[in-house]
């Protein structure tokens, strides 16, 4: 069996940003996803395309086929007010935000300037190029349920 839509693989992988420094890993609590589902960022699962168990790579995903690039549109200046209901405002913290179309953004607060806060509405890790080292320790298929969610159940997916 190799890796193709809708199988569900399991993946150890450690990513490293441009500066060496590693941004996460699995740790060994392997990451299942299902491939052909958006799951992971495009580059990665371009890569994993084809792969079977066992198989070990490392990989460089530019910023495009990562979390995008940076866009300075989203980067806001809001009053502290915006933030009525959070006692304590600090630099890194997210939040949830409503575009003018109810989507759901992620933003974080990038700086505070007495009652200036700005916020950037793009993922921490646009604009970066991603060291993705990773090792498929497991394969099998999606069920007809996992597949209609979009997401794997059971241990390291959804518990629900
Ligand atoms: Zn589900």
């Amino acid at each position: 069996m190799t890796i193709q839509k809708d199988k569900v693989a399991s993946i150890e992988y450690t990513l490293t940003g441009d500066d060496g420094q590693v941004i996460d890993a699995s740790n060994g609590n392997p990451l299942p996803y299902i491939h052909g589902h958006m799951n992971l960022v495009p580059g990665l699962e371009k890569e994993l395309e084809g792969k079977a168990v066992g198989d070990k790579f490392s990989v460089v995903v530019a910023a495009a086929e990562g979390y995008g690039e940076r866009n300075d549109e989203f980067v806001q200046v809001v009053p502290r007010s915006m933030f009525q209901g959070v006692e304590e405002l600090s630099e890194g913290m997210h939040f949830q935000a409503n575009g003018p179309e109810g989507e759901v953004h992620s933003v974080h607060i990038t700086k505070i300037d007495g009652d200036d806060i700005t916020v950037d509405g793009n993922h921490p890790l646009a604009g970066k190029d991603l060291s993705f080292d990773v090792e498929v320790v497991d394969l099998r298929d999606a069920t007809a349920e996992e597949l209609d969610h979009g997401h794997v159940h059971g241990e390291g997916g959804h518990q629900h």
